[in-house]
């Protein structure tokens, strides 16, 4: 009995030296896509790949595709980074300016210029201040329900004297709780 193996079209791994993209679909590099990465001037980064190669899904689109790549892909380029990774950035060198500014850049001194971040350490090496801020004071970003718990407070302790003037009822309320202004 002959068992036949078929082998799938795109199986991996990718040709792409050190590829940690996540690999879930593969293409291969046909003599088409060999052509648009010349024209696209993409080619001259990987110039070891040969026609008839495997990629992942996401180094055929960034090589052949660039104009249809995703820009923000992941991993992050954060050693052993761990955080959750929903959504990415790129380190550009406009965010490689300000980590410099910032300080932040000698904690990750490996980190090149095109690179992706996970959106948590871009913003603890980017935006180090905008990071802080959003977690120290929140303005305005009360909820319905902790607001009318914050009004409900209020007029208990004021039960005694609630203004019935609108615009004094409202004075009195943001004087008692500043956050409700
Ligand atoms: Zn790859
Ligand atoms: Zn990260």
């Amino acid at each position: 009995m002959v068992v036949v193996v078929i082998a799938p079209k795109n199986y991996g791994p990718c040709s792409v030296q050190n590829c940690n993209l996540p690999r879930d679909r593969y293409h291969q590099f046909t003599s088409l896509a060999y052509n648009k990465a010349q024209k696209k001037g993409t080619y001259k980064t990987y110039p070891y790949l040969k026609i008839g190669q495997q990629l992942c899904y996401l180094h055929y689109l960034r090589i052949v595709e660039p104009d249809r790549a995703p820009k923000n892909y992941g991993p992050c380029s954060v050693q052993n980074c761990n955080l959750p990774r929903d959504r990415y950035h790129q380190f550009t060198s406009l965010a490689y300016n300000k980590a410099q500014k910032k300080g932040t850049y000698k904690t990750y001194p490996y980190l090149k210029i095109g690179q992706q971040l996970c959106y948590l350490h871009y913003l603890r090496i980017v935006e180090p201040d905008r990071g802080q801020k959003s977690r120290t004071l929140k303005p305005k970003n009360y909820s319905f329900v902790e607001q009318i718990a914050m009004l409900t407070k209020v007029l208990y302790v004021q039960r005694g004297n609630i203004e019935l003037d609108p615009l004094h009822f409202r004075q009195m309320i943001v004087k008692a709780e500043p956050r409700l202004e």
